[in-house]
């Protein structure tokens, strides 16, 4: 299968910042350390959100435990552990927004980043430059080799946004393009650039499962409603707004 790349929403605006990196966080290890994750844990609530408006303002640690759509087994990381190394671009700030964003899913699941060792051969690189362009994106699932999270600071450096984008390397697919989705949203393709049309596509049912669980409207891998709007209009509708509410107040329990 074609490796997927997932583009991710709001973030692949074309800038052309020249980032300055002080001396101290050019010789961070390659790795998140104690401290990272210290620091993430103080972070202010707006390290938190996500750009935009739509759904997923909701809050990571109650949304990611509902990230359904699931890449073929062959893409699974064995023994759920993703090992990972830490590009020395990122400053402090954004070392914290990732380790908090890795927290989340550790904390919410078995899955476990670690520092890759001489020994991995598949492994993902976090980091805000890959030499191509200044999009935010990350393949979905374990590709073989090294394979980049490219998550372009500042634009897509909020917790909201990695843990999103960790969700793809970990396997998750985006729930709105869950091979069922035609029963719970309605595309307004006449609202999408044409260019993002991909965005919208569904899925195969034979590459995605999705885990026998209900559509989630709150999933973090569910696109915000106005993504890749073209006129300000929003890009889907749920079919079943009531549904939504259920779906939050069962989630909370
Ligand atoms: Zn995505």
């Amino acid at each position: 299968m074609t490796a997927v790349i997932i583009l991710s929403l709001l973030f692949c605006f074309v800038v052309s910042v020249i980032r300055c990196n002080s001396i101290s966080s050019l010789l961070q290890p390659p790795y998140l350390t104690d401290e990272d994750f210290e620091r993430g844990k103080v972070l202010p609530i707006e390290a938190y959100r996500l750009n935009g408006t739509g759904f997923h303002e909701q809050l990571p640690s109650r949304a990611i435990t509902r990230a359904n759509v699931w890449l073929a087994p062959t893409y699974k990381w064995p023994n759920a552990r993703v090992p990972y190394v830490i590009s020395p671009l990122y400053n402090n700030q954004e070392r914290a927004i990732i380790a908090e964003s890795i927290r989340e899913w550790e904390s919410n699941t078995c899955i476990r980043f670690v520092p890759a060792t001489s020994n991995d051969r598949d492994y993902i690189e976090l980091t805000p430059n890959d030499g191509t362009d200044n999009f935010c994106y990350s393949y979905v699932g374990r590709q073989g080799g090294r394979q980049f999270v490219k998550m372009y600071a500042p634009i897509c450096m909020s917790v909201g946004q990695y843990v999103h984008e960790l969700g793809h390397a970990i396997g998750f697919g985006h729930e709105h393009q869950r091979p069922d989705r035609d029963y719970y949203v309605e595309i307004k393709w006449e609202n999408i650039d044409p260019s993002f049309y991909y965005a919208y596509d569904k899925y195969n049912a034979k590459d995605f499962t999705t885990l026998g669980m209900p559509y989630d409207y709150y999933s973090i891998m569910h696109y915000p409603d106005y993504s890749y709007s073209s006129n300000g209009k929003p890009a889907f509708v749920p079919k079943y707004p009531g549904h939504q509410d259920s779906i939050e107040l069962e989630t909370d329990v």
